[in-house]
């Protein structure tokens, strides 16, 4: 049975809030992912992982947003970002709205790293005098659980952005799609050591091709398919059913 609220009816909804008042919200970017990751990484890992969650815990999952706070990355073609105002605007109304149907517990699953400011900024302009709210906000490549796998099978060659997990679980739920990406990349070393935040063009200078620290080249389906179980068992952990 899906748990998507897209496939549903709003009576099956107004059904739904009789007994439960919990909604999963994925959250990403649409951004460059270095020379051999996919534009949409964050918002197709955080969209397959809470679908999952969704199934397990019995919980609806809204539409993903594919647009987030991804300034940053703009020296780089396809990027599509949201300036932070703006995107604490969109994520307040759409708070609102579910709030206003009864909605009362929200579990954003995150999948990049420049929303969390703006995601906690919109939980605040929500929750402004709300008792009986609840925000969970799980940037799901934080996981513990995550990063110990990660660290086992990558290391430091891990990195902070295009990273060889993140690679590696859209591998695994978008196949399909990597079979047309080229393969025949060399990964250079990358910087380690930056000021932070930085401008589009000095982001493209420290990192010609859009990598921070990481060597997808490790990237594989099958170990995003251990990431993908490993983050989906910890978050139905920590929400419950
Ligand atoms: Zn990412």
């Amino acid at each position: 049975m899906t748990y998507n609220l897209a496939e549903k009816t709003w009576p099956m909804i107004e059904e739904y809030l009789k007994s439960k008042k919990s909604i999963i919200i994925p959250v990403g970017s649409t951004e460059q992912h270095g020379p051999n990751g996919l534009i949409g990484i964050d918002y197709m890992s955080s969209w397959e992982i809470a679908k999952k969650v969704g199934e397990r815990t019995k919980t609806l999952v809204s539409p993903p947003l594919c647009f987030g706070m991804a300034l940053h990355h703009m020296a780089f073609p396809g990027t599509m970002s949201l300036t932070p105002l703006t995107y604490v605007a969109v994520l307040t109304e759409l708070f609102q709205s579910l709030a206003k149907h009864g909605f009362r517990h929200f579990t954003v699953i995150n999948g990049h790293g420049g929303n969390i400011p703006s995601l906690n900024a919109a939980f605040s302009q929500v929750l402004n005098g709300e008792q009986d709210y609840q925000f969970k906000l799980i940037n799901w490549w934080h996981l513990p659980e995550v990063g110990v796998y990660e660290k086992e099978h990558f290391g430091d060659a891990n990195g902070f952005h295009a990273t060889c997990g993140e690679v590696s679980v859209t591998m695994h739920t978008h196949q399909e799609a990597y079979k047309e990406v080229p393969t025949n990349f060399k990964f250079a070393p990358t910087v380690r050591e930056y000021p932070w935040p930085m401008s589009p063009q000095q982001f493209r200078t420290t990192f010609s091709d859009g990598r921070m620290g990481s060597d997808p080249s490790l990237a594989t389906a099958a170990h995003g398919e251990k990431i993908f179980n490993i983050a989906v068992d910890a978050i139905c952990q920590k929400i419950g059913s």
